[in-house]
């Protein structure tokens, strides 16, 4: 019999493996050159609905298409006060190094960006 503390635990540390796999392969993809759409930002909601709306149409364990359309990158867009980063954005889950805007739930790193930051 498994006791469900025991349960809930290895489901978690389970997720949580899984992200870091997940994380590493999305950084690969980065890193080989994956050419990802940064520009343009996503400065107003009708742009914002864009691309949310394109996100909608991919499955949501397909990953490579969802760093595309948000526009990945793994460094933060634009420069000093301006800079925008998974850090300062209000999607980002700091003990998980996850996104939890809806369309994406993907982890990912402080220091990347998408078209979709919001503070
Ligand atoms: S929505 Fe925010 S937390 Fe999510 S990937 Fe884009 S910048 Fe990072």
């Amino acid at each position: 019999m498994v006791v469900p503390v025991v349960e809930n635990l290895t489901r978690r540390v389970g997720r949580f493996m899984h992200d870091d796999d997940l994380r590493v392969e999305l950084q690969s993809l980065l890193k080989g050159g994956l050419e990802t759409k940064i520009e343009p930002r996503a400065w107003d909601q009708a742009k914002v609905d864009f691309i949310l709306s394109r996100l909608r149409e991919i499955d949501a364990g397909d990953y490579e298409n969802k760093l595309v359309e948000a526009g990945f990158t793994l460094y933060p867009w634009g420069e000093g006060d301006d800079a925008q980063s998974c850090e300062t954005c209000m999607y980002y889950v700091v003990h998980r190094r996850f996104c939890e805007l809806p369309e994406l739930m993907m982890p990912v790193e402080a220091d990347w960006s998408c078209t979709l930051w919001r503070i």
